[in-house]
Formats: C-alpha cells, sequence, structure tokens
C-alpha cells in the first residue's frame, strides 16, 4: 500500500537506485501489476556502501539493505566490464577504474593504456564484455538474474551517445561502438537490456 495514494493496492517493489529515468523506465515495462519505487521515494537517504568484490555482491547489499530496514521487496543491478586480456578487469570497479567514481574519460584512457602495455593489439585480443547482475528479493526470496553483453574494446573512441565505457565497446556483430547506436538499439542488445527484460519476464509469470 502507499501511503500518497491509499487506493493504490498494487504491489510495492523497490528499484536500488535514486535515478528517476531508471525508475520510469522500469514502471513502463512492468505496466500496471507492480509499483516501482525509487530509493528516495521511500527515503532512503543513507549511503550504501558497495564494498564487496563481485558484481554479485555489490548488488546484494543493496537490495538487502532495504528489505532489512525498509520491509519492502526490492531489486538492486550492479554492472562491470569484464576485459579477457586484462584477467577481467576493471569488472566491479568499472566505475571508479582510474580513481574517481564516475570519471568516464579517465576510465577510458586507462584502460586502452592497459591494453596497449599488454600488447593486445589485434581485435580478437580486445575480447570483452559487459556484464550486469540483478538481485530480487521478493517475499523474503532472494533471486539473481544476469544479462551479458560481448564485444571488442576499439583503439580509439567513437560516438557521443550513452554514457561510461560506450564510445571505446563495439559489440559482437555490429560495425559501431554502443555510443555510435541510439538508445533503443543499444538496450535492445545490451547487459542491462537483457537483465531487466528477464526479471521483468519472472515478475510478471
Ligand atoms: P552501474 O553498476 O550501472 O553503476 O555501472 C558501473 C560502471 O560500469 C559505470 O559507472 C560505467 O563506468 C560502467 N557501465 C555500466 N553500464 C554501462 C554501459 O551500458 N555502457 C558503458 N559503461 C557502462
Amino acid at each position: 500500500m502507499n501511503a500518497d495514494h491509499p487506493n493504490d493496492v498494487r504491489p510495492i517493489l523497490v528499484f536500488a537506485t535514486h535515478n528517476p529515468n531508471k525508475v520510469r523506465e522500469l514502471q513502463e515495462m512492468l505496466g500496471d501489476q507492480y509499483q516501482i519505487q525509487s530509493l528516495t521515494d521511500i527515503g532512503c537517504h543513507e549511503e550504501i556502501v558497495e564494498n564487496a568484490l563481485t558484481l554479485k555482491g555489490n548488488a546484494q547489499i543493496k537490495a538487502r539493505h532495504v528489505v532489512e530496514h525498509y520491509g519492502l521487496d526490492c531489486f538492486a543491478d550492479d554492472t562491470g566490464l569484464e576485459v579477457d586480456a586484462l584477467d577481467g578487469a576493471p569488472g566491479v570497479f568499472s566505475a571508479r577504474y582510474a580513481g574517481i567514481h564516475g570519471d568516464a574519460e579517465g576510465n577510458m584512457t586507462k584502460l586502452l593504456a592497459e591494453l596497449e602495455r599488454v600488447g593486445a593489439t589485434a581485435q580478437e585480443a580486445r575480447a570483452a564484455q559487459f556484464r550486469t547482475v540483478i538481485c530480487l528479493i521478493q517475499d523474503g526470496e532472494e533471486h539473481l538474474i544476469e544479462g551479458q553483453c560481448k564485444g571488442f574494446i576499439e583503439p580509439a573512441r567513437s560516438g557521443a551517445e550513452g554514457f561510461g565505457y560506450d564510445p571505446v565497446f563495439k559489440p559482437e556483430g555490429h560495425s559501431c561502438t554502443f555510443a555510435e547506436m541510439a538508445p533503443e538499439e543499444k538496450n535492445a542488445i545490451s547487459h542491462r537490456g537483457r537483465a531487466v527484460r528477464a526479471m521483468v519476464e519472472q515478475l510478471l509469470t
């Protein structure tokens, strides 16, 4: 039940994010069966420290925090870029690979330098994948859902769309980077799009 809308009987599902765009997008995918609320909506303003060494661990920390402190069903996601030639780096450290959280330019510069340092010049040597892990806790049961997108790290940036590592990531079977794709085109094949669609399918069945 929603205190602001007492007639709304849809079950509440918290998306462990403060980003209203992410929440709106998911609400549209779920139609009228659930009421998606953000961390801001439920008054969760404390920092949730994501200090696990795996994507799964960080997703669990966020989802479990909401369930334990707010008593609401919740899901949380965590994403990383895993580069084969770098033994899976930057992985869980993708957001702060170059040292400052969210420094996309610095992160890409470091990634390209690291690939050069290890001599990964041929395309096959630059294989990578984005991986999203979602932890969904519903009625006390925890579910882990994954989405992947395989591809290659380009030697230089191309494109202005998207965010993060998009200008240097070319998905397998495509001739342009994520940053050269329209948002819908990226969403149809992306790690996050796949994970979210799998979760929505589970929630609606
Ligand atoms: P988050 O778990 O969604 O916050 O993602 C962690 C970090 O991974 C982001 O800060 C980005 O650096 C990177 N990342 C996640 N998803 C994408 C994507 O779709 N494109 C490019 N970079 C991404």
